[in-house]
């Protein structure tokens, strides 16, 4: 059991979280290679599949393409609307699954009365799915690109985090991402930053918890 964090004992007002790859845990192989299946691809040709994918997403996350553009820009053809309903379908499901170790963090932090904003590039159907999931109420407020019509690293989405945490001095209030390059954004707007590489202890540590070691590097 991991002990209460302080947040009294340090000079955080509030935490704005990015979702996918600190909250959210990546897809597997065999996940990436349903999708890819589900897309036509042959799972051999996974990381073709993949350069697909990722070529069309970030109008995807901005709100620019709608669900049809980025499965038409992804197949090379306008899929049908009984599979696009199950691309759509199977796509949130993999950015859906969170590692517990972090979930429990922001119980804690919750309990610290510690406000805390998530910032995530997401398509639609993704946010929705966040919104919907047992842990966004912990959450103080839920931004997200293809809401805010641009995706981080533009420095307004994290203007708008900023404004939600309610705190107006961004040097109070730390910005945690697993992209250097959305750190260093943040960074440039007085946010402190944590560039996460998926150890919760260093999360932990930076809300100023007692017990930094309740998470052993395994
Ligand atoms: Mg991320």
């Amino acid at each position: 059991m991991v002990s209460a964090l302080s947040h009294s004992s340090t000079d955080l007002d509030a935490v704005i979280f990015d979702y996918n790859g600190v909250i959210g845990l990546q897809p597997t192989t065999p996940m990436w290679s349903g999708l890819a299946e589900l897309a036509g691809w042959r799972t051999e040709d996974l990381t073709h599949f993949q350069t697909a994918f990722w070529s069309a997403r970030e109008p995807y996350d901005s709100g620019e393409f709608d669900d049809t553009d980025f499965w038409t820009a992804v197949l090379g053809r306008r899929p049908e609307p009984a599979l696009l309903t199950r691309l759509r379908a199977v796509d949130t499901a993999l950015w859906t699954r969170t590692d517990h170790r972090v979930v429990s963090l922001l119980h804690q932090a919750r309990q610290a009365d510690l406000p805390m904003v998530l910032l995530s590039n997401a398509p639609h159907p993704v946010g929705d799915a966040l919104d919907a999931s047992d842990w966004r109420g912990l959450m103080t407020d839920a931004l997200y690109s293809a809401r805010l019509g641009m995706n981080k690293p533009h420095l307004d989405t994290y203007r708008n985090a900023l404004a939600a945490t309610g705190v107006g001095d961004p040097g109070r209030v730390m910005f945690i991402d697993d992209r250097p390059d959305n750190c260093e954004a943040a960074a440039r707007l007085g946010l402190r930053t944590l560039h996460y590489t998926g150890s919760p202890a260093d999360i932990e540590r930076q809300l100023g918890t007692k017990s930094a070691a309740a998470f052993p590097s395994s």
